[in-house]
């Protein structure tokens, strides 16, 4: 059993679009294990994406995910990494499949709806750095 850390991002809850993307994640008997709707501060959402320091999507991608309130998940399956990443499609909208959700619902390859863990490793960093062992549940 694995986790991964998904996040709704700001267009996605301002879209109203919380609700469906959890729909998709509950029909494919995907568990959540932790969840929590939250603003982040530039701060935070600089640390979370760390290895994008140096893009120069960087300082854009800074301002996108504090720009309103994201949604927040630990999500847990078996090979849910991989499985949450077909779920959400390929990072630029105009690349994802029908079906997925950045294909389905995504603007640009910036303003993406979602957010998934790429590996095991980034996963245990992306979850302790946004929850505590004890908001998860097994
Ligand atoms: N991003 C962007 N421009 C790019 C590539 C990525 O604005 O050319 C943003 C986009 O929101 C993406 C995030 O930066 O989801 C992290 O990029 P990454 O390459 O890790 O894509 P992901 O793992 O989210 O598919
Ligand atoms: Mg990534």
């Amino acid at each position: 059993m694995e986790r991964t850390l998904a996040i709704i991002k700001p267009d996605g809850v301002a879209a109203g679009l919380i609700g469906d993307i959890i729909k998709r994640i509950e029909y494919e008997g995907v568990k959540v294990a932790g969840m929590r709707l939250t603003q982040l501060d530039r701060r935070q959402a600089e640390g979370f994406y760390y290895v994008h320091r140096s893009k120069p999507f960087f300082n854009s991608l800074i301002d996108y995910m504090t720009s309103g309130p994201v949604v927040l998940m630990a999500l847990q399956g078996n090979n849910i990494i991989s499985h949450w990443r077909e779920l959400m499609g390929a990072t630029d909208p105009a690349k994802a499949g029908r079906g997925t959700i950045r294909g389905d619902m995504g603007t640009n390859i910036e303003r993406n709806v979602v957010h998934g863990s790429d590996s095991n490793e980034s996963a245990i960093f992306e979850i302790n750095y946004f929850f505590k062992g004890t908001d998860i549940v097994t």
